[in-house]
């Protein structure tokens, strides 16, 4: 186990803000894990478990407490035949019960690059999580929001994780259900914040494409440029495309993604919001309007925001160009969130989680 004192939050995380954490300890093997929680006990400190940083955002006084890392990488691939009707309902992946391809259940420690996970499945040819490519952070941390994008989420192929639980300090199994998955949040991100340390996840994938029609921006592409190719590599380089005209690489730009999360409405509220003439979006998981096109509406594309720049081609990634704290940044947020609010009547919701 690694310790360091009195790190800069700003270089653990992709917004780049945020002080000083007290401790940041780095941990590559579960048996480490009940001694990185004793230690913060011993020193009375609360425990901060970060990933890549691509989600997560502090504030300028910084941690008084101890950030967990984990440093364990590596995928495992195990191929599990399908018994007559038995893997949907074994591994819970879906609806459809009448494919009977083999599942191919894979294990990857929560240390290793999500992207990482999906470059794997699509050079075996393995359906699930294609659409997911280029999500920047750590495979442990791609369950806490139940990460998605362009028409797939996680929970769609997710078996199980294995996990530290803080509060009974032992090792368990958390299978999909308790996870209670829904757009952008689980437990882990609701009731139970900060409780499970998640150690791998195992995800269940088949050979196959995704299955038409496609998100509107892969349709628009596959279009304009003729493809007819949908095998889950060639769908990977068609999103990774399209999100880097659009979104920032947060290796070079400081930003946290979607700084937003879109508004979902129920029937009876997507039929005033049509009535209002907003953009409504009927997808598998009900309807909802874009917040980046309430943001773009209310005038603040391209703007430039106390340093925060509103993302020209994508206005709900806020992008941290010349902010010198926080405070700049929430100044950004209460402006942008008041004035959707003023013209639409919709509250927007932050995505990421704060230190
Ligand atoms: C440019 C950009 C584009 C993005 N695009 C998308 C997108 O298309 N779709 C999407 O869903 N997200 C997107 N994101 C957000 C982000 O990539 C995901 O949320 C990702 O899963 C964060 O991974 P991370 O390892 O960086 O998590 P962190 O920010 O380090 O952590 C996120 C949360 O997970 C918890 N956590 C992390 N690791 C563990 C663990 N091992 N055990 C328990 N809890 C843990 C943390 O406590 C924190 O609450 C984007 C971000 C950026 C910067």
């Amino acid at each position: 186990m690694k310790i360091s004192e009195n790190v800069p939050i700003k270089e653990l995380t992709t917004m780049r803000i945020g002080g000083p954490a007290r401790y940041v300890l780095e941990v590559d093997n579960p048996s480490e894990i009940p001694e990185a929680y004793e230690f913060a006990k011993s020193k009375n400190l609360p425990v901060f478990i970060l990933g890549g940083g691509a989600n997560t955002i502090a504030h300028d006084e910084g941690f008084d407490g101890v950030i967990l890392k984990y440093t364990k990488t590596g995928i495992i691939s195990e191929r599990v035949t399908a018994v007559e009707g038995a893997p949907h309902r074994v591994y819970d992946v879906g609806e459809d019960n009448s494919r009977q391809d083999p599942l191919h259940i894979i294990t990857v420690n929560a240390g290793e690059p999500w992207d990482n996970v999906v470059a794997f499945a699509c050079e075996r040819g393995l359906t699930g999580i294609e659409a997911l490519s280029k999500i920047p952070g750590l495979a442990g941390a791609a369950p806490v929001q139940n990460i998605g994008a362009y028409g797939q989420e996680l929970a769609d192929t997710f078996v199980s994780a294995e996990v530290y639980d803080s509060k009974t300090n032992e090792f368990k199994t958390l299978n999909k259900a308790d996870f209670g998955f829904s757009y952008r949040k689980s437990i882990l991100n609701s009731t139970e914040k900060n409780r499970y340390f998640i150690i791998s996840i195992t995800l269940a994938l088949q050979k196959g494409e995704m299955k038409r029609p496609f998100y509107n921006s892969i349709e628009k592409y596959i279009e304009v440029h003729n493809i007819t190719d949908f095998s889950p590599q060639s769908i990977r380089e068609i999103v990774s495309t399209i999100r880097a005209d659009k979104l920032p690489d947060p290796a070079k730009i400081p930003s946290a993604g979607s700084f937003f999360k879109n508004i979902y409405l129920t029937e009876d509220q997507a039929k005033i919001a049509e009535k209002n003439g907003y953009p409504v979006y009927k997808g598998h998981d009900g309807f909802k309007i874009n917040s980046g096109w309430l943001i773009e509406q209310a005038g603040f594309s391209d703007k430039l925001l106390h340093g925060i720049r509103i993302n020209k081609k994508a206005a709900l990634v806020l992008i941290n160009e010349s902010a010198n704290s926080y405070d700049d940044l929430a100044k950004a947020r209460t402006e942008i969130i008041e004035a959707v609010k003023n013209k639409f009547g919709y509250t927007l919701e932050q995505e990421p989680n704060e230190i």
